[in-house]
């Protein structure tokens, strides 16, 4: 993970570069809203699989599209097809998977997951510890990545076992090309190459920096990689109930102030030549 800091970060009633950003969005030729989704976009719940987003989301996301020169991007640790069906927007936006390591365009083409045979091999190792260890039912398995989940788990051994599999699985990591990432109630092994920076500066270097505008909404860890890589290309924003060490520069309480954020966007991209903007 990348180096955070503690200072420089604003709250959204506390922000004063906002009216400047707002005005750069309003006149930008691109526009591009990156978003992570769990816990950004939606609440997080034990139920991985009911994980919708906060009531008015999807509404604004697609009027953000209608608008016009905003490429809206989800950026998850999810596979792309499952952030589709959480959102419940048809056609699906432009979805960047799995840590950035799997595309689906807007058409609807798949670009998989690149992975060795080498990686493959330590991920079914590491699969297999979990289920030896008893913890096959907390487990996810994504393309190029094992999971191992305990937010909302009961069992009261579960956290031991995870303490275990920290430890076997980083050994493995370091045989099979994997990286081993913590994050807000699991933990996950992954392919080394798969980051989410990796989406941000593919993206990034679609549009033109001079006459564009960009910003990155995440609350985890792995978004800090995405925050490092969009730089002072764009704005970085944590989206969390509780502040914690960032790269970000902008700190919004969800659901509330995202939905201010996403309903301000989409206010500068219909009136972009509104001076008063
Ligand atoms: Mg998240």
């Amino acid at each position: 993970m990348s180096d955070t800091r503690e200072r420089d970060i604003h709250t959204w009633g506390n922000w004063g570069q906002g009216p400047s950003f707002w005005r750069r969005v309003a006149k930008a030729d691109q526009r591009l809203l990156l978003l992570d989704y769990d816990g950004t976009l939606a609440p997080f719940t034990p139920e991985r699989d009911r994980a919708f987003p906060y009531p008015e989301v999807p509404e604004l996301l697609r009027a953000l599209q209608q608008a016009g020169r905003t490429r809206v991007v989800l950026v998850s640790g999810r596979e792309s097809s499952v952030v589709a069906r959480l959102l419940g927007l048809d056609p699906p936006p432009e979805i960047w998977g799995c840590h950035g390591g799997e595309h689906l365009a807007p058409d609807g083409t798949l670009t998989p997951v690149s992975l060795s045979d080498t990686q493959r091999d330590g991920l079914r190792q590491a699969a297999a510890l979990a289920d030896e260890a008893g913890a096959g039912t907390n487990l996810e398995y994504k393309p190029g990545c094992v999971a191992l989940h305990w937010r909302g788990a009961q069992e009261a051994g579960l956290r031991t076992t995870a303490n275990m599999l920290h430890e076997n699985w980083q050994k493995l990591s370091q045989t099979f090309a994997l990286a081993l990432h913590p994050f807000d109630g699991g933990l996950e092994l992954r392919a080394a190459h798969l980051s989410k920076a990796h989406a941000v500066k593919t993206l990034v270097a679609e549009v033109p920096a001079a006459t564009s505008a960009a910003a990155y909404l995440g609350d985890d860890r792995t978004d800090e990689d995405g925050f490092a890589a969009l730089g002072e290309c764009g704005l970085s924003v944590l989206v969390r109930k509780q502040w914690r060490p960032t790269l970000a520069s902008l700190w919004l309480v969800p659901p509330e102030e995202l939905l201010q954020f996403l309903r301000r966007w989409l206010q500068a991209a219909r009136h972009g030549d509104d001076e008063t903007i």
